[in-house]
C-alpha cells in the first residue's frame, strides 16, 4: 500500500510544486501496479490509480521543462565559451599556461602571434626557448622564485620570434593550480618594444631640446653680456659728457644718446633676465631691506618722466605696513619700476597712486600687497590675461604709438612667482588699470646697507675730498676708459691697466689711494689679485683700499665676493654718482677731510 500523497505540497524557491522525488514516485507505482509475491497488479481502487496517474503525468511535464532549461543553459554555456575563447585569443596580450617543468600547455592566439608562429608550434614547447640566450637565466630565475614561493613576477627580457628578436618584452606571471594538476604558470606577455622605443626617443628629444633650451639661453647670456659690455662704454661716456661744456645742439644729441642707450641696456636686461627665468636659472638674493627706502628709489628713477608727464604721484604706505624686511629687494624694485614705468607710459592725465597693505600676517612673515594704479588708457578685458605672456602687447596699433618689447610684465609675473606671489591687473578701458603684486616676505630686525648694484640708491656726489691717485684695473678699454674719466673729472689723476700682473707691479711702490679692480680678467682673477695684495700688506705696508667692480651679478659671485676683503663694491654699468658715493665711503676718514672739492658740477 501506498500513503496518501501529500494533500498541499509546499512551494519550491523555483515556484514549482514540490513532487516527490522521481525514484520514489517510480517505487511507489511499481509497488501499486504490481503485486509483491506473483508480479500481478495489485488491487487498486479506481480512485488511487487516477491520482497516480495524475502525479505521472505532473512529473513527466516537470521533466519536460527541466530538459528544456537544461538545454537553453547548455547553449548559454557554448556561447558564453565561445566569447570566453574569442576574448581570451583576441586579447591585446600574449597569454599562456605553462607546466611546472616549463612547457606550454596552452597558448592564446595573440601570443602565438607575438612569436610570429602557429599555435600549435607553441604547444609542449619550452617557453624558455623562445627567450633569447642571454636572458634565459634571469626567467629562470624569475620562475623558480614564483614556484617556491608563490610571488607574482614581473619582468622584461629579449625574445626570439620568427623574423629574429623582440628586444622587450615584458612578463607577467602568477602561480595557479590547473583543474587538480599540480602548479602551473599563467604569463601573460606583453610586446614593449614600441613603447621603449618610443619612450627612448622622447628622451632623446627632451636632452636634445633641453641641450638647445640650454644653448639658446647660454647664447643670449652671453649674447646680452657681449652687448652690455660696449654699451656700458656708451652709457658711461654720455654721463662723462654731461659734465663737459656742450651748446645746445650737442646737449640734444645727447639726451638722444642717453635715453636710446638706456632703453637698449633695458631690453638687453629684459631678455637677459626671461632667459634666466625660462632655463630655471634665476635665483633670488635674500637679504634684509628697507621697503621704504626701495619704493623711494624706484620712485626716484621714474620721477623725471612723471613730471615731464605732468602727472600727481602718489605713495601710500600705512605706518602698520613693518618697513625691515627680508627678500629680494632687487628684484622687488625690479618689478615695481616696470609697472611705474607702465603706468607713466600709458598715462597722458591724472595721476599714478602706489599703496602698500598687508594681506596677512603670521610670526615673522607677512604678505604684502603693492598696488601701482594709473588713470591712463586701460586695457581691454579680452586682453588683460594675455598682456602676461612673452612678448605680447594689449595691441597692435598701441605697439605703434608705444615702445615696448612686450616682456615686461612676463617677467614680472615669473618674478612674482619666483618670490613666491602673484601679479594681478584689473582695468577699465578709458579710465586706468591696477597692477596689484602680492608677495611674503619675512620680517628681519636690521636693515642691512645693499651694494648699489642698479645704480639706485644713489647718493648725491657729495664728497669733497683731495685730487688722488687711483689705479683702475680692466681688461675692457671702454669700462676702463669710462671709469678712468669719471675720475679724471673730479681731478684726480687714473692710471690705468689691463691685467691682474701688471696690476700688482704698479701697486708695488704703494702710492696710489685707492684701486678699483675689475673681479672678471683672463689669466689672473680680481679676486687673486686682491689676495695677493692683502697678503703683501701683511709685511707691515700701508692698506690701500681696493672696490671690486663687476659685470656679473650673479649670488654665487656676491657671496664669493663678500668674503674677500675688498672694501666696497661697484656694478657695472658704473654711474658717476655710485662711483663717488662708494669711493667716499671706502677712503681712509683722513682723506676725505682733508677739503679740496672735486670739481663735479656740470658745466652749462
Ligand atoms: P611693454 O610695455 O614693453 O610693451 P609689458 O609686458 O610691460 O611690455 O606690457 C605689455 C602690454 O600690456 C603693454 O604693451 C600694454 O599694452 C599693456 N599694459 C601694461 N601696463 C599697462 C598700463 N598701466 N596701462 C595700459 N596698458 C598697459
Amino acid at each position: 500500500m501506498i500513503g496518501d500523497p501529500d494533500p498541499d505540497p509546499p512551494v519550491s524557491s523555483t515556484g514549482r510544486s514540490r513532487r516527490s522525488d522521481p525514484s520514489e514516485l517510480r517505487r511507489r507505482a511499481e509497488a501499486v501496479l504490481k503485486s509483491p509475491t506473483t508480479g500481478e497488479p495489485g488491487n487498486l481502487s479506481e480512485e488511487e490509480t487516477s491520482r497516480l496517474l495524475h502525479e505521472l503525468q505532473v512529473h513527466q511535464v516537470e521533466l519536460e521543462m527541466q530538459n528544456e532549461e537544461l538545454s537553453r543553459t547548455r547553449e548559454e554555456l557554448e556561447i558564453s565559451r565561445n566569447r570566453y575563447f574569442h576574448l581570451y585569443n583576441m586579447a591585446p596580450v600574449g597569454y599562456c599556461t605553462v607546466s611546472r617543468q616549463g612547457l606550454i600547455l596552452e597558448a592564446n592566439l595573440t601570443m602565438a602571434r607575438l612569436l610570429g608562429v602557429n599555435r600549435g608550434a607553441l604547444i609542449n614547447k619550452r617557453l624558455s626557448q623562445f627567450v633569447l640566450r642571454e636572458d634565459q637565466n634571469l626567467y629562470y630565475l624569475q620562475t623558480g622564485q614564483l614556484l617556491k614561493n608563490g610571488q607574482p613576477q614581473s619582468f622584461v627580457v629579449r625574445m626570439v620570434d620568427a623574423a629574429g628578436q623582440l628586444p622587450y618584452v615584458h612578463l607577467e606571471a602568477a602561480r595557479d593550480e590547473d583543474e587538480g594538476r599540480e602548479n602551473v604558470l599563467r604569463i601573460v606577455l606583453v610586446n614593449i618594444t614600441e613603447r621603449i622605443q618610443l619612450e627612448e626617443e622622447l628622451r632623446r628629444a627632451r636632452q636634445a631640446s633641453d641641450a638647445d633650451s640650454r644653448a639658446k639661453s647660454e647664447f643670449l647670456a652671453n649674447m646680452s653680456h657681449e652687448i652690455r659690455t660696449p654699451l656700458n662704454g656708451i652709457v658711461g661716456m654720455a654721463q662723462v659728457l654731461e659734465y663737459s661744456p656742450l651748446n645746445p645742439s650737442q646737449k640734444e644729441c645727447l639726451e638722444v644718446i642717453r635715453s636710446c642707450s638706456a632703453s637698449l641696456l633695458s631690453l638687453i636686461n629684459n631678455v637677459l633676465d626671461m632667459a634666466k627665468v625660462e632655463s630655471g636659472k634665476l635665483e633670488l638674493e635674500i637679504r634684509d631691506f628697507s621697503l621704504r627706502t626701495g619704493i623711494r628709489e624706484v620712485v626716484q628713477i621714474l620721477a623725471p618722466q612723471v613730471e615731464k608727464k605732468g602727472l600727481r604721484l602718489t605713495i601710500d604706505i600705512p605706518e602698520e605696513v613693518p618697513d625691515s624686511l627680508s627678500g629680494d629687494p632687487f628684484r622687488l624694485k625690479q618689478i615695481l619700476i616696470n609697472l611705474l614705468g607702465n603706468a607713466v607710459k600709458f598715462t597722458d592725465r591724472g595721476g599714478i597712486r602706489i599703496g602698500v597693505a598687508i594681506c596677512e600676517s603670521g610670526p615673522g612673515q607677512v604678505r604684502l600687497l603693492l598696488n601701482v594704479s594709473d588713470s591712463g588708457i586701460g586695457i581691454r578685458p579680452e586682453l588683460i590675461d594675455k598682456i602676461f605672456l612673452p612678448f605680447t602687447q594689449a595691441d597692435t596699433s598701441i605697439t605703434r604709438q608705444y615702445d615696448g618689447t612686450g616682456l615686461g610684465l612676463a617677467i614680472c609675473l615669473r618674478l612674482a612667482q619666483r618670490m613666491g606671489g602673484k601679479i594681478r591687473a584689473r582695468s577699465t578701458v578709458g579710465s586706468g588699470s591696477t597692477f596689484s603684486l602680492e608677495v611674503p616676505f619675512a620680517l628681519s630686525k636690521s636693515t642691512a646697507r645693499e651694494p648699489g648694484r642698479d645704480g639706485t640708491g644713489r647718493e648725491a656726489v657729495s664728497w669733497r675730498g683731495p685730487a688722488l691717485r687711483f689705479l683702475v684695473v680692466d681688461d675692457e678699454e671702454s669700462n676702463r676708459s669710462v671709469v678712468a674719466r669719471m675720475l679724471s673729472l673730479a681731478g684726480h689723476s687714473v692710471v690705468e691697466c689691463d691685467n691682474g700682473e701688471d696690476a700688482l707691479r704698479l701697486w708695488e711702490p704703494g702710492d696710489f689711494d685707492l684701486v678699483l679692480l675689475d673681479i672678471q680678467m683672463p689669466v689672473r682673477s680680481g679676486i687673486e689679485v686682491l689676495r695677493t695684495m692683502r697678503e703683501k700688506e701683511k709685511e707691515n705696508r700701508r692698506r690701500i683700499p681696493v672696490v671690486a667692480v663687476t659685470a656679473h651679478a650673479l649670488q654665487q659671485e656676491r657671496e664669493q665676493m663678500a668674503g674677500e676683503d675688498f672694501d666696497g663694491f661697484l656694478f657695472k654699468p658704473v654711474e658717476i654718482e655710485s662711483l663717488f658715493a662708494e669711493i667716499s665711503r671706502c677712503l681712509p676718514k683722513a682723506l676725505r677731510e682733508k677739503g679740496i672739492p672735486p670739481e663735479r658740477t656740470p658745466v652749462p
